[in-house]
């Protein structure tokens, strides 16, 4: 049986694949199983920060794995601790907890805000406001929190007390944001949704309306976060800092880790055995997020600002994309006439990699990528694009 047919008889069909099997790489470059070479634009959704292999990341890993794979939380380990002092150091959070998705961070946070605000004001504040059109995992409740009615069917019943208020309508937002609301959460840049960054004035409305209330902020950055929008926190292009911000997609260079930061008003909520996560903190994966932060600092987020409107500026030449929006590397262009979709399979073909988000094209290449990697990936996409 090939890969495809193994999947197909034994793997759940949740996804939809494009027909290639990935087998291995070298930094910005992925190749099948039969040797075939791919651009990527997607970076496995964002998650490969420093590409495939990068010599550090690997060398990490490796060592991690030949010391000890695993500890579990009920023992210290120090790649967990290092990787929790750098994070803390350089975005000025107070604590972190450590689950193993973007979907777990967010569940953190919400069990975070929850008792927040039951320790302080008991039951019946328990609503977390979150935004038509956003995307924040797959658990039941991080479905429940994701504002599009597609993603709640079949499942039933939901976890209850998510309210929607409509991107950038801060009458909506007044609204509703009543006493009986503990949270709001927010995508700074909507990825799943379509890229679609946020208003500056609407972001300003969330954080003086919940500063006078005593609302917590929790900025979900599963995919915005760790330089990916030439920031290390996409919420410093806004000049803004939530109370709780979740990590996850590029953390770890590709292995599974997801973050919970909480700063000082709500860093001690979460006391012993309120929450846990068997992995979380995995000394491997923590290896890998030591690699990543090591690599993201200032100059190498000034590139990924560079190489951003580099690309940006590539794919406006092309007559077929009619604008495109987003931030540093995370990108996603509006196409005139094709179907993002259509284009992507093409795309898989001639020898790249790109993702899509609803309507759009979307790019995620990985931090790491060459201006002269962009320049081909762009020839072939042109080419495809005025077909
Ligand atoms: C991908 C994503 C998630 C879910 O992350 P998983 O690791 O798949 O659980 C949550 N929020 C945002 C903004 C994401 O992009």
């Amino acid at each position: 049986m090939t890969t495809k047919e193994k999947f197909e008889k034994y793997i759940m069909g949740t996804y939809t694949r494009q027909d290639v099997c990935l087998d291995r790489g070298i930094k910005e470059k992925v190749y099948d199983e039969a040797g075939k070479q791919y651009i990527d634009f997607g970076s496995g959704i964002g998650t490969n920060s420093l590409g495939i292999c990068d010599d550090r990341w690997v060398s990490y890993v490796c060592n991690q794995a030949h010391k000890i794979q695993h500890t579990s939380n009920l023992y210290y380990n120090a790649p967990q601790a290092d990787v929790a002092e750098n994070l803390c150091e350089r975005t000025g959070y107070s604590k972190v907890f450590f689950g193993n998705s973007g979907a777990e961070a967010n569940e953190c946070a919400i069990k975070l805000a929850r008792k927040y605000s039951f320790d302080k004001y008991g039951k019946g504040r328990h609503n977390i406001i979150t935004l038509v059109n956003s995307f924040h995992g797959r658990t039941l409740t991080t479905l429940s929190a994701t504002g599009q009615d597609v993603f709640h069917n079949y499942f039933f019943p939901f976890t209850e007390g998510f309210i929607y208020v409509e991107a950038n309508n801060i009458d909506d937002l007044k609204a509703k944001l009543d006493d009986t609301v503990c949270a709001v959460m927010f995508e700074y840049i909507q990825g799943e949704g379509g890229v679609l960054p946020l208003e500056r004035e609407f972001v300003d409305a969330i954080y003086s309306l919940c500063e006078e209330k005593d609302v917590l902020t929790i900025a979900d950055e599963v995919q915005t976060g760790v330089g990916r929008t030439g920031k290390f926190l996409a919420g410093e292009n806004f000049g803004k800092k939530a109370n709780i911000t979740t990590l996850a997609k590029g953390i770890a260079g590709g292995l599974p880790m997801g973050v919970c930061l909480a700063d000082e008003k709500c860093c001690d909520v979460l006391s012993a055995s309120t929450h846990g996560s068997t992995f979380g903190g995995n000394p491997v994966s923590s290896a890998g997020a030591m690699a990543v932060l090591e690599k993201v600092n200032n100059d190498f987020m000034e590139e990924v600002i560079r190489k951003g409107v580099y690309l940006k500026g590539k794919l406006l030449e092309i007559e077929e994309i009619e604008r495109v929006d987003g931030m540093g590397l995370m990108l996603g262009a509006k196409l005139k006439t094709k179907k993002a979709g259509d284009v992507v399979k093409k795309a898989v073909e001639n020898g790249v990699i790109v993702l899509t988000a609803k309507e759009k094209l979307r790019f995620l290449p990985p931090l790491t990528i060459s201006f002269s990697e962009i320049d081909k990936g762009i020839e072939i996409l042109k080419g495809l694009l005025t077909e």
